[in-house]
């Protein structure tokens, strides 16, 4: 027994841990889901940020791809000649003055110092195409020439000199190429094309980050110029710059606007936000599936361990309906053995062992009685005979039939009614049972006081009887299992009463049967009240008019004031 039970205790366990572990798995995977994707979506958008430099860099290269395999041999004399650059170089030049990236281009020959004042400086004019030697040209073509320059001259020197020319930036100022003559290994001259700084910020760098916008969640974009730590453009102003944030910084590249930086930060983890709503709805399944299946296994729990409890209690009435059964018999086989012997002959013994044959004889047939009561019951085989009844008659019948009986047992008996005519559909042979049973137990389970209250009344819906002792009362934590069948309260006074706690299923059973509903209330040691309601069929009222119009036959219908 002890097994079982052990056993099955360790087999809740075992499930409770099983979906507790799934559970857990299940939550761990969807949000390793959610971190998985979360890390997805941030590479995909530090690939879209790659891009973004990519497609910046390639609008600033464009007007010089292609020139490392044009001569440029032609340039010095053609510049000298003709105030022009040779054609292919010529075309060049044209895209880039045309383009809004750039809003001037200078040529410095070289030996020129174009940080001295009225140095020997070209300014490219688109109209004619010229080339105009011009004192006005900005300061940072010094700047950036010097840059190329010492550039070139350095690489030219080491003679790891490749290409025709060589590119430098100033920052997001100036782009510079040095062009070299690659036969005399020497550098020819210095192209300088000035960046418009409005047109790069407003027109190329702040549209190609707003557009990015669209294909992004949960992030944010700033160009920021680390020399003077400001953010110069960014796709939402609303929030604030912190390099705390979790991000990815990608430089243009090269001396390309080199103080620049370009910088995605994570605000809200870029993935949660769009998987986040998945996960809650993924996770309140989970959560529901988890609780029907919990409620699930511990429901089968609970109705294993009340078969169990049930069974033992058969398994326990089943000894004791033996043993009770065994009693009598062997008190009547005695006593009738020693009659039928012919051993006692004198008159008050025969009397003695008649009564004892007698009494045994009735145990025994009530015994039999409640047994055929729940068998019938509990097949449903009961048949109820309703008919018209008033409940007073009903009660005082069977107080007339047991009053003696009860008294001799050294009860004081009190029936209260208002002899209400009021009638209700019942069979008065379950009514008989219900009286005995509650009637038995009232007297099995009073001590000191005895004392049992019947009275009859009713309320607008209902007949209401109430049966009170004042014994031993039903401790609370019992009160919900009195009715079940084989359920006895286990204390000390119960183990001495007799019983198998089948009376008030019998009762519960054969009140329901009649339409009716039972209660109990209870106080340990002040007594016991139990209360039957049955739903009025003829009111008071009514009765005494069908009465007066004999449409009620007297068959079924019983006058309680005639009966007294
Ligand atoms: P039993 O055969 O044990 O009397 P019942 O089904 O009639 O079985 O009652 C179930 C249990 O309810 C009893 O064992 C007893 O503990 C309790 N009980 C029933 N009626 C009363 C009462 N009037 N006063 C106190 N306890 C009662």
């Amino acid at each position: 027994m002890f097994r079982n039970k052990a056993f099955r205790w360790i087999l809740l366990l075992v499930g409770v841990a099983a979906i507790i572990a799934l559970t857990g798995m299940n939550v761990y995977s969807l949000y390793d889901i959610r971190d998985r994707m979360a890390e997805g979506e941030k590479k995909r958008q530090i690939s879209l940020i790659d891009d973004l430099v990519g497609n910046i860099r390639n609008e600033v290269y464009q007007p010089f791809r292609g020139l490392g395999r044009i001569e440029l041999e032609p340039v010095e004399r053609s510049i000298a000649k003709y105030g022009k650059f040779p054609n292919q170089v010529q075309q060049r030049i044209n895209t880039a003055a045309t383009s809004p990236i750039f809003n001037g281009i200078y040529y410095t020959p070289d030996g020129v110092d174009p940080c001295v004042q009225g140095a020997e400086i070209y300014s490219y004019n688109y109209e004619d195409q010229s080339l105009t030697l011009t004192d006005d040209y900005p300061s940072t073509v010094c700047d950036g020439v010097g840059l190329v320059r010492t550039k070139a001259r350095i690489e030219l020197n080491s003679g790891q000199y490749r290409w025709n020319h060589s590119v430098e930036f100033d920052a997001h100022r100036t782009m510079n190429i040095g062009l070299i003559n690659l036969k005399e290994k020497r550098l020819i001259g210095y192209l300088t094309a000035t960046f418009d700084q409005d047109y790069l910020l407003n027109d190329l760098v702040t549209p190609m980050i707003e557009e990015f916008n669209a294909n992004t969640d949960g992030s944010v974009i700033w160009v920021l110029s680390w020399l003077n730590s400001e953010i110069i453009a960014t796709n939402r102003p609303e929030i604030e710059y912190d390099r705390k944030i979790d991000g990815y910084s990608k430089s243009f590249g090269g001396s390309l606007f080199e103080n620049w930086v370009i910088r995605i930060g994570f605000i809200d983890n870029p993935v949660a936000s769009l998987y986040n709503n998945t996960l809650y709805k993924n996770l309140i399944v989970l959560g529901v599936a988890v609780l029907f299946l919990l409620g699930a296994l511990i429901f089968m729990f609970y109705t294993a361990q009340k078969e169990r409890a049930l069974s033992q209690r058969q398994a326990g009435f089943l000894a004791n309906v033996t043993h009770e059964l065994k009693t009598p018999l062997a008190v009547m086989q005695a006593a009738g053995e020693n009659i039928s012997d012919g051993r006692v002959t004198e008159p008050e013994r025969l009397k003695q062992y008649g009564n004892h044959i007698f009494n045994e004889s009735i145990r025994l047939k009530q015994m039999i009685e409640k047994l055929l009561d729940v068998a019938r019951t509990d097949s449903g085989q009961t048949l109820i005979k309703s008919s018209p009844h008033n409940l007073n008659t009903i009660v005082r019948d069977f107080l007339t039939t047991n009053r003696e009986y009860i008294e001799a047992k050294g009860f004081k008996v009190s029936f209260n009614t208002t002899d209400s005519r009021t009638m209700i559909m019942i069979d008065p042979d379950t009514v008989e049972t219900i009286l005995s049973n509650l009637t038995e137990n009232a007297i099995k389970y009073s001590t000191d006081t005895k004392d049992i209250r019947y009275s009859v009344g009713t309320d607008s819906n209902d007949v209401i009887l109430k049966i009170s002792d004042k014994g031993i009362g039903i401790d609370k934590k019992h009160i919900k299992n009195i009715f079940k069948k084989f359920y006895r309260v286990e204390d000390s006074l119960n183990a001495k009463t007799k019983g198998h706690g089948l009376g008030l299923s019998i009762v519960k059973s054969l009140v329901e049967m009649n339409g009716g509903n039972i209660e109990v209330s209870s106080e340990i040691e002040k007594g016991t009240t139990f209360t039957l309601r049955f739903p009025i069929f003829v009111s008071e009222e009514k009765t005494l008019n069908l009465k007066k119009n004999r449409i009620i036959s007297t068959e079924t219908f019983t006058d309680p004031a005639e009966h007294a």
